[in-house]
């Protein structure tokens, strides 16, 4: 027997459509790096991303070919997330944070094709420019002035288009997107989505138990536009008609808090790092803004600590843990508390806000140890093995024996964690960045928690660093707020309630600043070559 159902294909097109058709008045607001605002609506996104795909595919651009954007946030990234899956091809986003010479790898691994690219990010691709061949080079002007001679102005490119764009059918299996990994633990890999995948993430991702993002929410990602599609927010906002708001290139404080009470913003993410200066900022001047009251402040990418929930709690604003990777489109696991649990004192409910949470619908998740499946008890420690319609199951042009996927077809996270009988998951490291202390191991994420709670303390990153006895021992890498001070014996103090001494830091080096990855990770791996032959006591 045949189902009756309709082979209807699921397409990122089906959203443009329908954000004219039911939402063509809300807006899209884009920070310019002047600072003013540049609005639009729906209706003119539509029209723009159309136009662009119409002269794309009359440029030459044909299914399944690479697109590059090296872009900030903004309303032009947002027609290249539309316009260029509607003509077959593929958005690529590349990360401008890289290294020259890695975007350069990126694009020439990925062989992109046509290069869109922000007039202040110019002087960006210069530093590449020759190792890399784009066939045409499109140049979003966001200062207003002429693009330089030699590229084409992105105006005038969609401004050729008659209006008369029929959309390239492709499977709905077919590749839209793709993101190469920041490369925080190895090589940069390549994740292709397809229309299918990204379709189905944005349905889960756009429920109540997930980001929950409706057309009464406004959005906006701090999480760059190429780093994990911004986790997937422009997707789910322009699905459920939601007004967004893009903050070009300016990620201060200051910039984003105006941004949230002008537009009055209700739906937000970024990772700790942004979070952590916005908390400061606030409570420097505690008045100065006025927010929507219980804005949702999505945190992922790295481990939040629980001030960081306490902290924007005193200022009615609601912080919320994701978990994924780019190979996951991103979202895994969300962190939304189950109807029983809001009934607990606050105190318990932060038990659980800090945990990565539970497995999106339609993800599968399970712990494997030394000896297979580890059980759901909230202790027992294992890697992280997830599965889903949205999680990659190869690197783009990798081989498929790869070791991040295994023999039955599930995804190595490469991270470690615990998953308690309510299914929240506790993530308690990366594998590369454990500690080995005497045998026994050692979480460098629960460790840095808890040095982040210490009043004194700003930031924390804590690593394993080769001791003479025990192989390894825990360093905490601290930087101090601005005008307070505490020793490591203080902070060791602090800390011997919850750990046992075996585990607690056994060295601190106090420094003004992490080093960071181009995604705001701490970056581990070098913090390990700094402190390698520290001296311990
Ligand atoms: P990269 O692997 O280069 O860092 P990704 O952005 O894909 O690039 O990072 C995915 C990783 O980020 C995860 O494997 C995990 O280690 C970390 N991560 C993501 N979300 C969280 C979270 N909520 N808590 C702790 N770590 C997280």
């Amino acid at each position: 027997m045949n189902s009756t159902m309709m082979q209807v294909p699921l397409s990122l097109n089906h959203f443009l459509e329908r954000a004219k058709l039911y939402y063509p008045k809300v807006e899209i607001v884009s920070r310019m790096p002047d600072k003013s605002l540049h609005r639009h609506t729906y209706a003119d996104f539509h029209r723009r991303a159309k136009s662009l795909a119409e002269v794309l595919v009359k440029a030459g651009i044909k299914p399944g070919d690479r697109v590059a954007t090296l872009m900030w946030n903004h309303y032009a990234h947002l027609e290249c997330y539309f316009g260029i899956p509607a003509t077959g091809a593929v958005m690529h986003n590349l990360n401008l944070r890289l290294f020259p010479h890695d975007i350069a790898f990126i694009v020439n691994h990925a062989k992109d094709r046509f290069l869109l690219v922000d007039d202040v990010l110019l002087p960006l691709l210069a530093q590449f420019a020759k190792d890399v061949s784009f066939e045409r080079i499109i140049v979003v002007s966001l200062t207003g002035k002429p693009v330089p001679q030699g590229y084409e102005d992105y105006e005038s490119f969609i401004g050729e288009a008659t209006g008369d764009f029929k959309y390239v059918e492709v499977d709905e299996n077919a590749p839209c997107g793709m993101c190469y990994t920041s490369g925080t633990t190895g090589d940069p890999k390549g994740v292709v989505y397809s229309h299918r995948s990204t379709v189905l993430h944005t349905l889960v991702a756009a429920l109540p138990s997930g980001i929950n993002v409706a057309d009464t929410d406004t959005v906006l990602p701090v999480v760059p536009m190429f780093h994990a599609n911004a986790w997937g927010l422009p997707f789910i906002s322009t699905f459920v008609g939601a007004k967004q708001v893009f903050p070009g290139p300016h990620l201060d404080s200051d910039s984003l808090l105006d941004l949230y009470q002008r537009e009055r913003v209700t739906v937000t993410g970024g990772v700790p790092t942004i979070w952590l200066s916005l908390l400061q900022t606030l409570r420097a001047s505690p008045t100065k803004y006025d927010l929507v009251p219980g804005m949702r402040m999505l945190v992922g990418g790295s481990a939040a600590p629980e001030s960081l929930f306490r902290g924007f709690d005193e200022f009615n604003l609601e912080v919320a843990t994701a978990w994924g990777m780019t190979e996951t489109s991103p979202l895994g696991t969300v962190s939304v508390l189950k109807s029983g649990m809001r009934t607990l004192s606050k105190e318990e409910q932060y038990g659980f806000r800090v945990k990565q949470g539970v497995a999106a619908p339609l993800v599968d998740i399970r712990l494997i140890g030394d000896n297979g499946e580890v059980p759901w008890d909230g202790q027992s420690v294992g890697e992280i093995q997830v599965r889903g319609p949205w999680v990659t199951g190869a690197y783009h042009e990798m081989p498929t024996s790869d070791s991040s996927f295994t023999a039955d077809g599930w995804l190595r996270t490469g991270d470690v964690g615990c998953i308690d009988s309510d299914g929240f998951l506790r993530l308690t490291d990366r594998t590369k960045d454990l500690i080995k202390s005497g045998g026994e191991w050692i979480s460098s994420v629960d460790l840095e928690n808890a040095v982040m709670g210490h009043p004194a303390v700003l930031e924390a990153a804590v690593i394993a660093v080769p001791h003479p006895r025990w192989a390894e021992r825990p360093l905490a890498v601290v930087v101090l707020r601005p005008g307070m001070s505490a020793t490591g014996d203080e902070i060791r103090d602090h800390l011997a309630n919850t750990f046992a001494k075996w585990q607690l830091p056994e060295g601190f080096a106090f420094v003004s600043e992490i080093p960071r990855t181009s995604t705001g990770k701490f970056l581990k791996t070098s913090l390990r070559e700094t402190y390698k032959e520290w001296k311990w006591e």
